[in-house]
């Protein structure tokens, strides 16, 4: 069961600022998280469209998940070259595929391995669900949350560099929190119904305004939220 979380009246300005200057937010989720974590590993270190090429070619030459994991390594990286870093994305496709075929095998199960992936974070809490994906070799805390939000409409807040560096300007985390332990705090703080809607604001804000480099606070509409130029402070936002 979700835990009721109760907004700040910071957050919530920040939210609702959010939705007005870039327009509500609805996820789409397909259910399908084994194609959703290799489509998060293609999209590693490159382009929406590169990865987004390379998933598709991948999954014209192999019909099925299990075909991928059998495949020669070389001919795998073949269908991928697309994505940029073919040689190191293959192997680590094969090993989760690989992981999970053990997992299955170690539970005397027959499925497909989609279904098998589905039917296992099933029966885990989102928490529990995102951190069983980080088991999954090569799988970090933000490749597992973008499953879960994206594919499994589970509030677990992907923590990119966008909303990272933009949350920690805002005061929703501390200065000291790392990207992983940002996944936790926004756990915490945030509405399941608003983790879509707060990740996908973040990032546009942060590619739009909050530049790493010379943020243009000066036409930014969160300027009254911030902590960064100064406008709340840390009793306000509530972050440590
Ligand atoms: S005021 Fe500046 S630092 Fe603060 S959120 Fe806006 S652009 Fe980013």
């Amino acid at each position: 069961m979700t835990a009721t979380i109760t907004p700040s009246i910071h957050l919530t300005r920040i939210y609702d600022t959010l939705i007005e200057t870039y327009g509500e937010m609805h996820n789409e989720p397909n259910y399908d998280p084994l194609g959703g974590l290799i489509g998060t590993i293609l999209s590693q270190h490159t382009s929406d469209i590169n990865s987004g090429r390379a998933y598709r070619q991948l999954v014209d030459t192999y019909a099925t998940w299990e075909e991928v994991r059998d495949a020669p390594t070389n001919k795998v990286a073949d269908a991928i070259r697309s994505g940029g870093l073919a040689n190191v994305k293959a192997p680590r496709i094969q090993d989760v595929l690989h992981t999970l075929t053990e997992q299955q095998q170690d539970q005397g199960g027959t499925k497909a391995l989609a279904e098998f992936l589905y039917d296992e974070i099933q029966k885990f809490t989102p928490e529990e669900g995102w951190k069983y994906l980080q088991k999954l070799p090569g799988v970090g805390p933000k490749t597992s949350a973008c499953v879960m939000l994206f594919n499994m409409n589970e509030a677990i807040m992907p923590i990119d560099t966008h909303v990272h560096r933009v949350s920690k300007r805002l005061g929703l985390i501390g200065p000291k929190v790392n990207a992983n332990q940002a996944h936790t705090v926004f756990a915490k703080i945030a509405p399941p119904d608003w983790v879509y809607g707060l990740h996908v604001g973040m990032i546009r804000h942060g590619r739009q305004v909050c530049h790493a480099q010379r943020p243009k606070c000066g036409e930014c509409p969160l300027y009254q939220e911030c902590a960064y130029v100064g406008s709340v402070n840390a009793q306000e936002t509530g972050a440590s």
